[in-house]
């Protein structure tokens, strides 16, 4: 008897659909259907996303849902709570020793470097000097051009700090030249009489020397201690296009490290607790050390606990739980940076602090899924069955990759889950669901790149960079050059942009270089993909050590990714794992992995 069978994937991003024909032993695949995921996994809204997928791969075969003999869906163990940032270092300036700060039109550029001197007594000044030029509004532009135009013979205006933004205006009417530092808003509590070095870089350029600490140990002629002490002042202007920085006798900047409360990891035998101000290394340490997590949570009253507790309570109300019932079963810490306004700053400065980003994961249960293969079949009069866990099926999928064979291990990197299973000769398999994927990723790059929104970090993620040159040609992140016979727009001009399909270039407003955005863009692929890909095959190894995996087989959305599937290879292959994108079904690339399982495993009960 013939029949055909849907396998139906519900991910945390994406519904994939795979249909197929079943005679006897034999099964066939006919299409592949793919879309977004309605609602957050696991619930009910999920149904409007399997229609749309469903419809689509019937509508390739111009099929109607009636024609269907069975649909299956994936358990969907697990819902992943939320991804979050906690910052734990603050950086406070005990006087006023650092501007760094991008004024959107600071004057000139260079460096200089001289004694701060209000311009109103720079007449006064006898004898050779260089100055910096102290500017409050209450002189006009005219008025500071002309005080700083009849300085004595010897001396020498060499900068300005000047608190409206009319920056330009002043230079402009100078004799000479200088770099200035408008939009300094709290310009009293720039000390005066002091040894102070100003910096601008050129347009599209960020401070070279003040950032760096044998930049400001040169002009200020630092002894080795005191340049170890000036390294929080350099790193509080790594990106910024000017600053300022003054050498007062008191003056320091201090990095504080912040509370952040405890995370409890609790084992059936042990718990364990880890202060997450001692940063992800410790944290992860501490998830690793017990093997099967019951629950982790956080300190009551601090960061980490309310965001835990955020993530139990939305997972409640979902799930009409109680949130006292609902278990996280893994998460996943990296280290991170946030820009964080200074404190003491006197032109809203800020710095990347030192932050710890957290994913969490909560199991969930077949209940659920359930639940809406009970909806489904009344709504498609098909019967939909809840059809296995998710690494389970997708193993199953994997291994119609062209080339692969048992033993093989798989790890699925999706949006909210890295999922990871192995099957033995003998068909065994076994799996586990790791906190933290693409969605992780894209929210670092939002975070440390300071972006309002999630939408530019996806694109980030997945379209590789280059700067426009000139409107003729563009110079890819890898260094090549690319030609055009039209000429570019000319808002895209001297911009960093994503270079998407077919050569449409998207500008990046307000990112520091490309080299930053793709440093960025990089590290957190690595700190979440390579941590969790060997996080989870030692998890499924059968004896905890990856090194006893030969083969192993990336799916999912995320080994879609231009970069990701060539880090995990590379850090793998230091285990003398063989690692590779899988082509599920010799067509469709890493995706259909789960909905191809399933559909298959309709099959194995005819
Ligand atoms: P899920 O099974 O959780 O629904 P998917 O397997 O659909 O997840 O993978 C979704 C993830 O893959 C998202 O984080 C998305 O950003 C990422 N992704 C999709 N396409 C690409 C791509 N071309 N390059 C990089 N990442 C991608
Ligand atoms: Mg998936």
């Amino acid at each position: 008897m013939m029949k055909f069978v849907a396998g139906v994937d519900i991910g945390n991003a994406t519904t994939e659909v795979a249909l197929a024909k079943i005679e006897g032993k034999e099964i066939q695949f006919l299409a592949s259907g793919i879309g977004p995921t309605t609602g957050i996994k696991g619930t009910l809204n999920n149904i409007n996303g399997v229609f749309l997928s469903l419809k689509q791969a019937l509508n390739k075969l111009g099929l109607d849902y009636s024609d269907l003999d069975e649909i299956r869906i994936n358990e969907a163990a697990p819902v992943i709570g939320d991804v979050a940032m906690e910052t734990i270092s603050e950086t406070i300036i005990t006087e006023s020793t650092v501007i760094g700060h991008n004024p959107s039109t600071p004057g000139g550029t260079g460096i200089g470097v001289g004694t701060s001197t209000l311009v109103t007594e720079i007449s006064r000044i006898t004898g050779e000097q260089d100055i910096i030029a102290i500017v409050p509004s209450d002189v006009d532009f005219a008025h500071a051009a002309e005080l700083m135009n009849s300085a004595k013979k010897g001396v020498n205006v060499v900068g300005a700090i000047v608190q409206s933004d009319e920056g330009n205006l002043i230079n402009h009417r100078l004799k000479r030249q200088i770099p200035v530092i408008d939009e300094v808003t709290m310009i009293e509590k720039v000390p005066l009489g002091m040894e102070c070095a100003i910096e601008v870089a050129p347009i599209g350029s960020v401070v070279s020397v003040l950032s760096n600490p044998y930049g400001i140990a040169t002009l200020f002629s630092l002894s080795s201690e005191e340049t170890k002490r000036v390294v929080p002042i350099a790193r509080s202007l790594i990106g910024t296009r000017s600053g300022v920085v003054i050498k007062t006798p008191e003056g320091d900047v201090k990095e504080r490290s912040i509370k952040a409360g405890t995370i409890t990891i609790i084992g059936a035998k042990k718990e364990i607790e880890v202060d997450v101000d001692e940063g992800a290394e410790r944290i992860m340490e501490g998830v690793s050390s017990i093997l099967d997590i019951e629950d982790i949570q956080g300190e009551v009253g601090t960061n980490a606990g309310n965001m835990l507790d955020k993530v139990r309570r939305v997972m409640a109300n979902l799930t009409e739980k109680h949130k006292k019932d609902i278990k996280i079963q893994d998460l996943l810490a990296v280290d991170t940076f946030n820009p964080q306004k200074v404190k003491g700053g006197i032109a809203d400065e800020f710095s990347l602090e030192n932050a710890v980003g957290i994913a969490a994961m909560v199991k969930s249960d077949r209940l659920q899924m359930e639940m809406i293969a009970q909806v489904l079949t009344e709504k498609l009069r098909v019967p939909v069955f809840v059809g296995g866990v998710e690494a389970d099926m997708a193993i199953k999928g994997a291994l119609t990759t062209p080339g692969t064979n048992t033993p093989l291990a798989i790890v699925d990197m999706g949006a909210g889950s890295t999922d990871a299973s192995i099957i033995n000769r003998e068909g065994k398999v076994k799996l586990i669901h790791l906190a933290g994927a693409g969605n992780m990723v894209s929210l670092l790059i939002q975070s440390e790149l300071g972006l309002d929104d999630f939408e530019m970090a996806e694109d980030i993620k997945k379209y590789p960079l280059a700067l426009v040159e000139s409107l003729f040609h563009i110079r890819h992140e890898d260094g090549t050059a690319q030609f055009f016979e039209k000429p570019l727009d000319s808002s895209v001009f001297a911009k960093v942009v994503l270079v998407k399909e077919n050569d449409e270039l998207v500008p990046l407003e307000g990112v520091e270089s490309m080299e930053k955005v793709r440093q960025v863009r990089m590290e957190a692929k690595r700190k979440v993909f390579v941590t969790n890909a060997v996080r989870s095959l030692s998890k499924v190894s059968p004896t905890g050590n990856p090194r006893d995996i030969q083969f192993v087989v990336m799916v999912g959305g995320s080994a879609l990714d231009f970069e990701i599937p060539n880090m995990v290879t590379d850090a793998l292959s230091e285990y003398e794992i063989v690692a590779g994108r899988g082509n599920i079904r010799g067509c469709e690339g890493p995706r259909n992995a789960v909905a191809t399982g399933l559909a298959m495993a309709c099959l194995e009960e005819e």
